[in-house]
């Protein structure tokens, strides 16, 4: 068995597999440390906006959490310990480029022309692994440092230097507040105004017991369905998420002017809505400046808005999110030489976020329309454990070769998802939730509760079945 990547999906995957007492696996990680997006994002201020409690492995719960919401170093130093037990089955520097079926076989490519076999083939890469720098002319004239958050260039001192900070999404609204005391000046270019909610952090005392931590995550579970269900039942629901946004704003936001102007225009949840306690403070504090205008080019000493204006910077940072990933590995080729790429046509789909026709014994993990806007997707990661587990059981158990979703039930599956899509929450405005034509093939259309019921046990008959690969 092979898992590609060793984010939190694949440790899971390799977690739930040794859980199980299976050990002929191999996790294959191009970078040279587990944790994924935790390993990657490392910019100041960098937290999870769903409380540990529930963003952590059920299996493997960790009583000292500092704060009810977690830093990234804990986050990572949490996957590190938890992971430790499939460590010697993690191949680090092995970049998969490619994987083929044939023979009844997965064979997994690496950049470096060495191949591994396969039976089972997991591919857990992540969806946010990309980051996207917009195309914005003059960017190669700017004199000073430019770098993504999410390839945080630590070398570079902010201390007194004026900012420019392109993007108010979940990763800007954490690193601005962070940086804002240290730099001279941050100006925030925002295009788009996020509907923000306070966040009820909280620094821990103590371990907490089993049966705490235990609640503590049914409770935060309960809480993320109840704001997916306002989010996702329609202009009521919707409002009443908003008008918590509002509220929210009028008491950090007293100035009027600043107000209107961090007012959204996007409907409640169209976007991922975001969870702050200090991102209106900053952006109220003297030296940070909220740009609504919309950027005509970067100069060689700043950024120039469509008014004229030049906003003079001596460092740039995207905040501008991802290019959402392929859901799947760089090339994938099933039976009778189907390329996955080809089948999705740009539009990634697979039975259960999971299972793709023509692709036998192929898991996606976190796959596509297995991302949520209100709740955690370690929810949905393990869910998709669970049913990998009992898939790989299920051939050990009879020996058969190979299972593989049937097109008719995958067809029907798609067919009802984009259905609920179309008159949903995130059709309603451009976000990395839709592709460019518009569908939606990130986001899972319910709760997860509902998802949990669908992946609860494998249906073998929704499978093929073969007993010779
Ligand atoms: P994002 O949510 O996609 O936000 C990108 C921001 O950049 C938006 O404000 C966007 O404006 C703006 N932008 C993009 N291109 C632009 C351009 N050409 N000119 C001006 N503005 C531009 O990205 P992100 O903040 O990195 O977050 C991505 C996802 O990562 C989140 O949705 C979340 O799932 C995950 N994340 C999670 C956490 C957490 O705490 N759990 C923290 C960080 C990130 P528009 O809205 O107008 O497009």
């Amino acid at each position: 068995m092979v898992v590609v990547g060793a984010g939190f999906g694949g440790l899971g995957v390799a977690l739930s597999l040794h859980r199980a007492g299976f050990r002929r696996f191999t996790v294959l990680e191009r970078a040279d440390g587990v944790g994924g997006v935790w390993r990657d994002n490392t910019y100041p201020g960098a937290a999870c906006d769903v409380p540990s409690s529930l963003y952590s492995y059920s299996f493997a719960p960790n009583p000292e959490w500092p704060r009810r919401y977690a830093a990234q170093p804990d986050i990572l130093a949490y996957l590190v310990r938890a992971s430790a037990v499939v460590r010697d089955r993690i191949r680090f520097g092995a970049d998969v480029v490619a994987a083929r079926f044939g023979g009844g076989r997965w064979r997994v490519e690496l950049a470096d022309g060495r191949s591994v076999g396969a039976d089972v083939l997991v591919s857990a890469v992540g969806q946010l692994s990309r980051p996207l720098v917009p195309r914005i002319s003059g960017v190669e004239r700017f004199e000073g440092p430019v770098f993504h958050s999410a390839r945080w260039d630590h070398a570079v001192d902010l201390r007194g230097r004026r900012v420019a900070v392109v993007g108010t999404g979940a990763s800007a609204v954490q690193f601005v507040p962070a940086i804002q005391p240290r730099a001279r000046a941050v100006t925030v270019f925002q295009r788009t105004a996020p509907h923000v909610l306070p966040k009820p952090d909280a620094v821990r005392r103590g371990a907490a017991r089993p049966v705490a931590s235990r609640a503590a995550r049914f409770g935060t579970w309960l809480a993320g369905e109840a704001l997916t269900a306002l989010l996702t039942s329609g202009p009521v629901g919707r409002g009443v998420v908003a008008g918590l946004a509002a509220a929210h704003r009028r008491i950090r936001v007293p100035d009027r002017d600043l107000r209107a102007r961090v007012r959204p225009t996007t409907r409640a949840g169209c976007k991922r809505v975001l969870f702050s306690n200090d991102w209106y403070p900053a952006l109220r504090a003297p030296n940070v400046e909220l740009v609504t205008e919309p950027i005509a080019e970067v100069t060689a000493y700043g950024v120039r808005t469509r008014d004229g204006r030049e906003h003079r910077a001596d460092v740039l940072v995207w905040g501008t999110g991802f290019a959402v990933a392929d859901f799947a590995l760089p090339r994938v080729t099933g039976r009778d030489g189907a390329d996955l790429a080809e089948v999705w046509a740009g539009r990634p789909r697979a039975h259960l976020g999971m299972c793709v026709p023509g692709f036998p014994n192929l898991f996606l993990v976190y796959g596509p329309n297995t991302n949520l806007g209100g709740n955690s997707v370690l929810t949905m990661i393990e869910a998709q454990c669970r049913y990998v587990v009992a898939a790989v059981r299920h051939l050990a158990a009879t020996g058969a070769a190979s299972l593989e979703v049937r097109a008719d039930v995958a067809e029907r599956f798609d067919a009802r998802l984009r259905d609920r899509l179309a008159g949903g929450v995130w059709a309603g405005c451009s976000s990395w939730y839709r592709t460019r034509d518009g569908s939606i093939t990130t986001n899972w259309p319910g709760l997860t509760w509902e998802y949990l019921r669908r992946t609860r046990r494998l249906r073998l008959a929704d499978h093929l079945v073969r007993a010779e690969g």
